[in-house]
């Protein structure tokens, strides 16, 4: 699937000029936004972007949200003391809810540094096929995850609005999940 990145996109309108019937720009956002599948006149217009700011994105992803309420994501402490996972699937520009998967109860050692591994390992293995673990806040052990998950930041507590901030930032988060070896992964926040 073919998206504008809207941390990419300045706005220039260069593609509009090159695919007028199927890209338009959002002026009041700032960004241009693809309006049909058009590949002949897009493809044209991805070489010309001086912003590299239009993807193909043929990823499909599996998001946990943390929460414990199944519709606000967890605010009063760290993702991995979520009391449940949210479990959504990205495909073609689609964010669904898949399951609910409950949080093994496991009493975090909260004096070491760098998060208690044992933690850590109870949160990956709930979160087994997970790429994106999305929270409020990362504990101490976003030092461990971050090399299993892309591991998202979200401000916005109420988790619908959050599935639409999820799909605005899919660029960000795919080139994030899919750096090649010998580069760090960094926690991402989406705004
Ligand atoms: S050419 Fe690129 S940067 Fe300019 S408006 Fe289009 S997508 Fe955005």
């Amino acid at each position: 699937m073919l998206v504008v990145d809207q941390n990419r996109c300045v706005g220039c309108g260069i593609c509009i000029t090159l695919c007028p019937e199927a890209m338009t720009l959002e002026k009041e956002k700032g960004f241009a936004k693809i309006l049909m599948e058009r590949l002949d006149c897009i493809r044209k217009a991805m070489l010309a972007c001086p912003q590299k700011a239009i993807k193909e994105i043929k990823d499909k992803l599996i998001i946990a949200i943390g929460t414990d309420d199944h519709k606000t994501i967890k605010s009063n402490d760290h993702v991995g003391q979520s009391v449940y996972f949210q479990i959504l699937e990205y495909s073609e520009g689609n964010l669904v809810f898949k399951e609910t998967r409950e949080n093994p109860k496991y009493q975090e050692d909260e004096t070491k540094v760098h998060g208690d591994p044992g933690k850590a390992r109870a949160t990956a293995s709930v979160l087994a096929g997970v790429d994106v673990l999305v929270g409020k806040i990362m504990g101490p052990n976003i030092v461990r995850l971050k090399n299993q998950f892309v591991c998202a930041i979200i401000r916005e507590k109420d988790i619908a609005a959050a599935m639409d901030i999820i799909k605005a930032n899919i660029c960000a988060i795919v080139q994030e999940k899919n750096k090649t070896s010998g580069k760090e992964r960094s926690g991402i926040i989406l705004k």
